[in-house]
């Protein structure tokens, strides 16, 4: 049974940014105003997610880590209308057949936290009361310490630590009430450091520097007719003085950080006939749906959404993108 369960844990925690993921996403669902990520080589010795939501409650403590308990959703029904990212219950457990967790907590009005460790889905001993400030900090080492192959492939491929620094970038810039920071463990200086802002363009700047911020062009985009689509969007592109090789898609649908392959692709193809000697793009896109037009219950490490009427969204977009460009390029 432990050996299914591994399996089944690693196909949920695929590599250590998607245990990043996961964890930043129960720290933004615990209504957190600061995000500290720390992580020792690429995620495989240590992964530590700090936050100052509300806490894990002590009576919580003995199945936080059970494979489908969750705090989030109480019926099947709730799903369409969920507004917490997390809902499955299987991110936390995945974690302790594939690594060690440890969770120190506070509440609330309490004098003192707990910690405790778990391994296989369960706790490992009682908690133990400790001073804890305010919040969960979140600690995952040794990932995949059972797992000798994909800790290989790891180790071998390029640093998870990029990746780990790409994904807060991007919840940094779409979460601008919440303050981020990711650094290599140990490290003086942090690779991701945004503090809360009620400006979209300065949390770009601060996390993508004054090069991308100052190219940028503000876009809207809504349609209200239940028989073709229904949709508002909002988000900033880069301009013909933006200079990149690779396209830097963030795209946030419903307040979920997933990726759109069609939509890229059609505004790539824009960017190309409208503004030929400009590089790739910058695009970042806040895109509001009704939650039953887009496919929420996918895999936790399917990124790729589908949604409702797509085809005509994304033509929509593409239009506005164009016309956008065209008339700063005037
Ligand atoms: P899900 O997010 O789908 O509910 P997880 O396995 O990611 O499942 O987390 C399990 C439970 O642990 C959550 O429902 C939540 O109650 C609790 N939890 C996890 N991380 C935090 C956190 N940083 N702050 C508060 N509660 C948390
Ligand atoms: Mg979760």
């Amino acid at each position: 049974e432990s050996v299914v369960n591994r399996i089944a844990a690693g196909e949920v925690i695929q590599r250590p940014v998607s245990a990043v993921k996961e964890l930043v996403e129960n720290s933004l669902d615990a209504s957190s105003t600061s995000i500290s990520v720390a992580v020792k080589d690429g995620g495989l010795k240590l992964i530590q997610v700090s936050d100052d939501g509300h806490g894990i409650r002590y009576k919580d403590l003995p199945i936080l880590c059970e494979r489908h308990t969750t705090s989030k959703l109480s019926k099947y029904e709730d799903l369409q209308s969920i507004k917490s990212m997390g809902f499955r219950g299987e991110a936390l457990a995945s974690m302790t057949y594939v690594g060690h967790v440890t969770v120190t907590t506070i509440t609330p009005g309490q004098l003192h936290g707990y910690r405790v460790s778990y391994r296989d889905g369960v706790m490992e001993h009682e908690p133990k009361a400790c001073a804890a400030v305010k919040g969960t900090q979140i600690m995952i080492e040794n990932l995949f310490y059972n797992m000798i192959a994909r800790r290989k492939t790891l180790q071998n491929s390029a640093d998870d630590y990029t990746k780990i620094v790409d994904l807060l970038s991007r919840f940094a810039i779409y979460h601008i009430d919440v303050s981020f920071s990711c650094r290599k463990h140990g490290a003086a200086r942090a690779d991701v450091h945004s503090v809360a802002t009620t400006s979209r363009l300065n949390a770009i700047k601060s996390v993508y520097g004054l090069s991308v911020a100052q190219n940028l062009i503000k876009i809207e985009a809504a349609d209200n007719d239940p028989s073709s689509s229904v949709f508002e969007m909002d988000g900033f592109i880069s301009n013909s003085n933006y200079v990149a090789k690779k396209t830097t898609m963030v795209l946030f649908i419903n307040g979920r950080l997933v990726e759109c392959t069609a939509l890229k692709r059609a505004i790539e193809v824009v960017y190309a006939a409208t503004l030929p000697k400009a590089s790739k793009p910058f695009i970042y896109m806040s895109i509001i749906l009704p939650p039953e037009h887009v496919d929420v219950n996918v895999h936790p490490t399917k990124r790729e959404v589908s949604l409702l009427n797509q085809e005509v969204i994304v033509k929509k977009i593409q239009s506005v993108v164009e016309s956008v460009l065209r008339n700063s390029n005037e």
